[in-house]
């Protein structure tokens, strides 16, 4: 795609450990945002990333996958941005690569982004508010909120392959009380194929979300579980995760490489969810205009209350098959199995293995 981008017009919004997102001031770009890749040697170049995309995973995820174009970077653009000072709360870790030509433009999944000032977390789930400014444009707590964006990592959705037909816990869960954590969200209840092990899953998983926004007026535990209940997108993301059947250690170490099967199910292991939850809108169903919404639009009903959402998966990054990486990964998964963190009978049991759901 030819656009220009002039660097004056793009801004510091957020960052991951691998890209930095920049947010516009021009209108053009309201409900868009620029990914450009830190540096990192070795790592995959935007383009190999977009072909990643257009042949592993959009073919799987189609509208469920956040809207990313390719996109030439002009010469400068980058040297640009490198040049200016930290922004405020930005980690000015590694600069932008300066030999990288293309960065994506990206669908935000914020409908209302300029109202979208108030984020926390809870557990490991990343809450931001949207609330419409009062006059003068300021944003008023008290004034109703207009969206709720969720933003999750889903994990590890099928047990892994090298831990045995028997195993008591999930990878995810495995890992968490590996490194001495209580486990969140199980992924297994995330694609259970019982509504309420799902439904459950969220209201635990969000007790204290009750600290920050109402749950009689909000009901946001209901709304997820039942969007993600009634979506197809967990039962995608996890068809991309099962492209690995064999798990790292059922590759030889020093005889064979690992395939893109296995490189796309650890990209997707690794992605984000984000859940929109729109709110005092009008619904779908009485503003539609005849077309066929698109399947990350569902109509979540609560309650007797109809609820618009939006569900996207972002972030199904290639991953660096570096020898080092490769050794992490096989070094990990040696340690929990030796260690017994699959099958220590002292722990909690993973839900859907101790009831067979899976
Ligand atoms: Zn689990």
């Amino acid at each position: 795609m030819s656009i220009k981008l002039d660097p004056a017009h793009w801004q510091y919004f957020a960052e991951g450990a691998a890209n930095l997102i920049l947010k516009s001031d021009l209108p053009e770009y309201r409900n868009k945002l620029l990914r450009v890749r830190k540096l990192a040697p070795g790592s995959p170049s935007t383009a190999d990333i977009n072909h990643f995309y257009q042949t592993q995973v959009l073919p799987v995820l189609g509208d469920y996958y956040v809207g990313t174009e390719l996109v030439a970077l002009p010469a400068g653009f980058v040297a640009t941005i490198n040049s200016r000072p930290p922004a405020e709360g930005q980690r000015n870790d590694k600069p932008l690569d300066e030999n990288e030509s293309h960065a994506f433009l990206m669908e935000s999944v914020y409908d209302s982004p300029d109202y979208c000032q108030e984020s926390f977390k809870v557990k490991s789930t990343t809450f931001t508010l949207c609330r419409l400014p009062i006059t003068d444009g300021t944003i008023d707590e008290n004034n109703s909120i207009q969206e709720i964006v969720l933003e999750f990592k889903p994990k590890w959705l099928v047990p892994s392959p090298n831990s045995g037909d028997t195993s008591l816990r999930c990878r995810t869960c495995a890992l968490a009380y590996k490194r001495g954590k209580t486990p969140g969200l199980c992924p297994l209840n995330l694609v259970s194929n019982d509504a309420a092990v799902v439904e459950r899953a969220f209201a635990v998983e969000f007790t204290k979300l009750s600290h920050h926004i109402d749950p009689t007026v909000y009901p946001v535990a209901e709304i997820v579980a039942r969007g993600l209940y009634q979506s197809e997108l967990l039962d995608k993301l996890k068809q991309l995760q099962e492209l690995d059947g064999r798990g790292i250690l059922g590759y030889d170490s020093t005889q064979e490489e690992i395939d893109n099967d296995f490189l796309t199910a650890m990209a997707a292991r690794d992605c984000t969810l984000f859940i929109t939850i729109k709110l005092n809108h009008p619904t779908p169903s009485s503003c539609a205009t005849g077309g066929v919404a698109p399947s990350a639009e569902k109509i979540v009903n609560v309650g007797g209350t109809d609820y618009p959402i939006r569900l996207k998966i972002a972030d199904i990054d290639l991953k660096n098959p570096s020898p080092e990486k490769r050794q992490y990964w096989a070094e990990i998964e040696r340690s929990l199995i030796e260690e017994n963190w699959y099958y220590k009978k002292d722990l909690p049991v993973c839900t859907s293995l101790a009831n067979g759901t899976v």
